[in-house]
């Protein structure tokens, strides 16, 4: 059965960088859906109601009377998302779907492997296991090309901060040698994946964003570090 398209007015939006927006779009009344943390929505213009674009959720389901979706600056959506979506504007939504969802059992270690825009799922990943106080262990390793390009930075650090379950790792691949940081340089790599299992059968890997980064990422955990396949779970961007 087709899922219901409701109309929800943005409540707020946040550049979170001068290519990043978070886009807060409030539930209408009586609208209190059924939905798990990780899962995706699909937005149009409703003057443009053909150009349906997905995106997944940056809040999470303990997350009630809004949806969170966070943006980067691409394509023709990606584009008018990020320089023109404003509190007040309206978009056709259909409802969360999707089977990206954290394992959040106790034991369970989820190793996010991100890059770019593809955070921002994780952001509800945790936000949920923090608020729940749940002992689920989180690690997102997560690759920008400067600091400049940190997604959710701040809110990461902090989540940290309140969680002693969650490490927020970041490496940066195009620095200055001159650039001050501190913290990894390169890529990610089989290296840095390893060293931070442990437990390799209580661990599950994800990775999300645009196609090439995540076959790329599948490529390293699968056939380079040689790690199941059924222990990896992916959402593809296009
Ligand atoms: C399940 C799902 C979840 C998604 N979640 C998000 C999300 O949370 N945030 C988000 O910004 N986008 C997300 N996307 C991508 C989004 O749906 C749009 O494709 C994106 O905003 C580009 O808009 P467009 O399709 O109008 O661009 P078009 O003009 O059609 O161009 C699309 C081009 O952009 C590339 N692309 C798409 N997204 C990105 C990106 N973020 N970074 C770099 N290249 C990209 C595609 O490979 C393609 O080459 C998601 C896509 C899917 C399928």
């Amino acid at each position: 059965m087709p899922r219901q398209i409701t109309e929800m007015e943005i409540e707020s939006a946040k550049m979170e960088l001068p290519d990043v927006k978070t886009v807060r779009l409030k539930w209408p009344e009586g609208f209190d859906p059924d939905f798990k943390t990780g899962q995706f929505i699909t937005v149009f213009w409703p003057d443009t109601p053909n150009y349906k674009r997905a995106y997944s959720l940056s809040s999470c389901a303990l997350d009630r009377g809004f949806f969170e979706i966070t943006i980067k600056r691409d394509g023709k959506m990606g584009t008018r998302m990020v320089d023109w979506a404003k509190a007040g504007d309206r978009l056709g939504v259909i409802p969360p779907v999707g089977k990206f969802l954290p394992v959040l059992e106790p034991d369970a270690h989820l190793l996010c492997i991100a890059g770019g825009s593809g955070v921002t799922p994780f952001r509800g990943f945790v936000r949920e296991a923090t608020r729940r106080k749940l002992s689920t262990r989180i690690t997102i390793l997560y690759s920008v090309r400067t600091t400049n390009d940190i997604i959710f930075n701040d809110e990461f650090r902090e989540l940290a901060q309140q969680n002693p379950n969650f490490s927020f790792q970041v490496t940066c691949t195009r620095l200055s040698e001159q650039d001050p940081w501190t913290g990894r340089r390169g890529r990610i790599d089989a290296a840095w994946v390893k060293e931070n299992i442990v437990d390799l059968p209580k661990t599950t890997f994800y990775a999300c964003g645009p196609n090439a980064l995540v076959d790329g990422t599948e490529h390293l955990v699968v056939s380079e570090m040689g790690l199941p396949k059924a222990q990896m779970k992916t959402e593809k961007w296009g």
